[in-house]
């Protein structure tokens, strides 16, 4: 490695947060080797649509490249597809792939992501899914083709497009949620019922503070044992408890990790010349003052480029990697979107919009700051409300600002 710029860039992780990274190396004029290597069989894919148009059918799965072959090729990639990396040695700087080959690197990106949770005995049963690939996605659209009756088991974001998703197929479905309602970890519980109201108005059986004691079923799923001993009967099931970062094969590296891979705030890692991204990194984030991991797209994106950045900075440019988080959603009509930050405590304004009418924006404030912005079907207006959470707005004059524009 000559002043510090690497001459051979590792990236480990073939999808969004490690396509950035690949990108933005080259944007940025890096004319050095780079290699990448993916689990997944397949150049990187976008993963949203997965539980939106290629579940429903409407969608091709080719349509989900990211890119097109030209694309690819024009980025001078060597890519390593259906192979895992199985181990990283800091003191050598190499990373062991799962058929023996070692990799050395002088700059290593980490970008593996994130994978689902199961549950105790979900994975013995045949017509059990989990949702993370495109294989996932089209075992469970064959599945959803002839299905009766889907059970989704958790009402995050995941379970709430399947249940959007298969209930546009005509498919009955039933949610299980935990909580006494839906996103009741992440917003206060008027906005939870608004997730809910748009459920119950397609017929969707939605359960909540119920628990899942098991699964019924010999070879193929029959149903979902509850905690009360009860059983919802299901043909089909998916659970969307949540994913855990994949950091298995950096345990025995001496890398620092904790829910994640632990980063400093330019997206550095505890180890020289490695740093990470995506669903996988855990960061503090200094516009916010939280040491946060997030799991949504656009983080992806930005923090793939960033760490690329961070990989070519001269000693002592580094930059902190400090964005406005943000996700979307789209269930049946409905595009929720969501900016910032925000705990079930916060303070909410509906400043747009009815709840009712499940149109509207709704502000959060903490300690006197706007915190986050959530919209149901209006994202012109919840935009506006980026710069605000940038400048670290009051919440007084972002509350102004919501009455002024009307
Ligand atoms: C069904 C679905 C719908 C979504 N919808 C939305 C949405 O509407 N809005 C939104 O904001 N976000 C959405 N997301 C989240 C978003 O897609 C993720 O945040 C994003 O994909 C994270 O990108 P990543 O590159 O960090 O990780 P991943 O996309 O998980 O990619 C990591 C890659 O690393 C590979 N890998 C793992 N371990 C290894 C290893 N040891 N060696 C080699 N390769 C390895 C994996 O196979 C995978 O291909 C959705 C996610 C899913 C699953």
């Amino acid at each position: 490695m000559a002043s510090g710029v690497p001459e051979r860039v590792v990236v480990i992780g073939a999808s969004l947060a490690g396509l950035s990274a690949l990108e933005t190396l080259r944007q940025k004029g890096y004319e050095g080797e780079l290699i990448a290597v993916g689990a997944e069989p397949v150049l990187p894919y976008d993963r949203p649509p997965l539980s939106k148009q290629v579940l429903q059918g409407q969608w091709e799965p080719e349509k989900a490249n990211l890119r097109d072959q030209e694309q690819y090729d024009a980025l001078g990639v060597t890519w390593h597809l259906g192979r895992r990396a199985t181990a990283l040695d800091l003191s050598t700087r190499t990373v062991t792939l799962d058929d023996g080959e070692s990799l050395p690197y002088d700059g290593l990106v980490i970008a593996t992501g994130a994978t689902p949770r199961w549950l105790p005995g979900s994975q013995d049963l045949a017509g059990i899914h989990v949702l993370r690939t495109l294989e996932e996605c089209l075992a469970l659209r064959a599945e959803l083709e002839t299905a009766s009756r889907l059970c989704v088991v958790g009402a995050g974001f995941i379970g709430a497009e399947v249940a959007a998703s298969a209930r546009g197929l005509g498919v009955d479905v039933t949610v299980l949620e935990a909580l006494p309602a839906p996103l009741a970890r992440a917003f206060p519980s008027e906005l939870g019922a608004a997730c809910a109201g748009l459920h119950l108005d397609q017929g969707v059986d939605l359960r909540v503070g119920v628990t899942v004691a098991g699964f019924e079923g010999s070879g193929r799923v029959s149903g979902v044992r509850l905690g009360d001993g009860s059983v919802v009967e299901a043909d089909v099931v998916v659970v969307g408890v949540g994913v855990v970062p994949e950091t298995g094969w950096l345990e025995s590296s001496g890398l620092t990790l904790d829910n994640g891979v632990v980063c400093d705030s330019t997206c550095a890692t505890s180890a020289p010349g490695v740093v990470a991204a995506g669903d996988i990194a855990r960061w503090p984030n200094n516009l916010f003052g939280e040491t946060m991991r997030v799991e949504h797209w656009s983080n992806a994106v930005e923090q793939g480029a960033a760490a690329a950045e961070r990989l070519l900075a001269a000693p002592g440019q580094a930059v902190d990697f400090a964005p406005v988080p943000y996700f979307w959603s789209d269930q049946y009509d409905t595009k929720i979107q969501f900016l910032g930050r925000c705990c079930p405590t916060d303070e909410v304004r509906i400043v747009q919009g009815q709840l009712e009418e499940r149109r509207f924006v709704a502000l959060f404030g903490r300690d006197g700051r706007l915190i986050g912005a959530l919209a149901f079907n209006r994202p012109r207006q919840l935009m506006a409300y980026r710069k605000l959470l940038t400048a670290k707005t009051s919440f007084e004059d972002a509350l102004a600002h919501a009455q002024a524009s009307g």
